[in-house]
């Protein structure tokens, strides 16, 4: 019997920022294009984040499957950055990754990997699938991580020892200090598995971009201009974003929603950074004074400290008399009970910043914090920690207009509570803030509009969806046997 539909099986990384869009992607292509989608993930430990997250899905017409956990203990130095950790247990997850595909009746006419699974393309090879890699980030990551391989050393030295900005033909150049902290250490292993990716990724039969035309026309243009970008590129480049999980905010049965549904319009500012960023124990008790400073209501995701580990949370402390965490000022929650909520480790992010009481957003700007805070309209003050974060908050602020952020990066020094307070009170208060809240809703029209019929990320996706269906139907047209 031969299939009927189309078939596309998709790798997720470990962590949520990769699982999130992986599963959005897969949720697209099974509603809007008939599509059986087959999702691979790493088998977490129950207790962790994604775990739960896959738990908590619904019934769901993909079909998730766990490769069996790996040990990489004794193939990772100890110091080695988060990068170079979810790299190689992609790599050692390949021979399971292999033997299921092989095993599957219905082999899948494409494979769609994410960022650290791009030594998978060479499965898809094996079993004659199309294969596509998924940027969950921006263009202009993109387009970094597949120039910054093909300098050669007297380039590189030029950014790694002399500190100067990376010049992207026909892009904006990363200034040294957004530059990825992988690109910028030989030394570390994150090096050699950042460089490998670049190299990888325009193997693909094409680059899938969490992105759309309007945001990025300039970046995009210059990755398939072969005068410019193009050369390195060499494949079809799709924008098709923002892909983002659609929620409503729950309105019964939950604390912190019965909470914001009492708050007034757009008066809250959340304060998360993502899935495992962390700060120091200073900056920790700065951001509490901060927030009471600028007298606002919050929502804060609150993380014990790390003093030296920025992404600390990817891998209890108790609480004092008032159930303020022994890490924050004493009496933090008796001060602010009435304007805020602390919400320890992990919050329902999407939903919460889709609730119409949310007004601001100080984000550690992951790529997928950053779109769920454009599609809902809530400004930004951008606070950078690791990995592309300090390209995303310099895009947010300098290009696009809907964020704000201190002149220094919190990772270069400790933000004190006036500047703090004052950020908060700039989007929340000010009237300057009324022009950023103004271009966020501008940007929120614009990704709605793309992903519209017949408009751009709609009709990227729908070419992709094209290809791998007439993939589809050239196996129906083989003999046989
Ligand atoms: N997230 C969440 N609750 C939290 C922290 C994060 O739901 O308390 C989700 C968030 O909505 C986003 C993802 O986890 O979809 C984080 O991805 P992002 O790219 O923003 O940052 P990363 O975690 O990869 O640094």
């Amino acid at each position: 019997m031969q299939p009927t539909k189309p078939h596309a099986a998709l790798l997720a990384s470990p962590g949520m920022g990769h699982l999130i869009p992986v599963l959005e992607l897969g949720n697209r292509l099974v509603s809007n294009y008939g599509f059986n989608v087959t999702i691979f993930v790493l088998q977490a430990d129950d207790s962790t984040a994604q775990s739960q997250f896959l738990k908590s899905l619904h019934p769901t017409l993909l079909n998730i499957v766990s490769l069996p956990s790996v040990d990489i203990s004794s193939l990772v130095a100890p110091d080695a950055q988060v990068a170079a950790k979810v790299a190689v247990m992609m790599r050692e997850s390949l021979p399971a990754l292999r033997s299921t595909i092989n095993s599957m009746n219905f082999r899948p006419t494409a494979l769609i990997v994410d960022l650290f699974g791009t030594e998978a393309l060479a499965i898809a090879n094996e079993y004659d699938m199309l294969k596509y890699v998924l940027i969950a980030s921006n263009a202009w990551f993109l387009a970094a991580t597949i120039f910054f391989p093909t300098l050669n050393r007297k380039e590189e030295d030029e950014i790694i020892k002399q500190k100067q900005a990376l010049k992207i033909p026909g892009c904006k150049p990363v200034r040294f200090d957004d530059t990825l902290e992988a690109f910028l250490d030989r030394k570390n292993q994150g090096y050699d598995e950042y460089v490998r990716v670049g190299l990888e990724i325009p193997m693909a039969d094409g680059i899938l971009v969490n992105t759309w035309e309007d945001l990025e026309p300039t970046t995009l243009k210059a990755l398939r201009d072969s005068k410019l970008l193009g050369r390195v590129t060499r494949v079809p480049v799709y924008p098709i974003g923002p892909l983002t999980r659609s929620v409503k905010p729950q309105v019964l049965g939950n604390q912190l929603m019965d909470w914001l549904n009492m708050q007034p319009l757009q008066s809250v500012i959340y304060i998360s950074f993502g899935s495992g960023g962390t700060l120091s124990a200073n900056q920790t008790t700065e951001l509490a004074w901060g927030l009471e400073l600028s007298k606002q209501r919050f929502i804060w995701v609150v993380r014990p400290p790390m003093d030296d580990d920025v992404s600390g949370a990817f891998f209890d402390v108790g609480n004092g008399h008032d159930g303020t965490p022994t890490y924050l000022p004493d009496g933090f929650v008796s001060r602010t009970k009435n304007v805020g909520r602390l919400v320890p480790m992990w919050a329902p992010q999407a939903e919460i910043l889709s609730h119409s009481s949310i007004g601001g957003f100080l984000s550690h700007c992951g790529w997928n914090s950053t779109l769920e805070s454009i599609v809902n309209g809530v400004p930004m003050i951008a606070w950078p920690l690791f990995s592309e974060q300090h390209m995303n908050a310099t895009m947010l602020t300098e290009e696009l207009g809907v964020a704000v952020r201190s002149e220094e990066l919190p990772s270069k020094r400790i933000l004190g509570r006036e500047e703090i307070g004052k950020m908060v009170r700039k989007i929340m208060v000010y009237k300057e803030g009324h022009g950023i809240r103004n271009r966020v809703k501008e940007l929120k029209y614009s990704a709605s509009k793309a992903l519209s019929i017949g408009d751009s990320s709609f009709n990227s996706l729908s070419q992709v969806a094209n290809d791998v269906n007439s993939g589809l139907q050239f196996l129906k047209s083989m003999p046989q046997g």
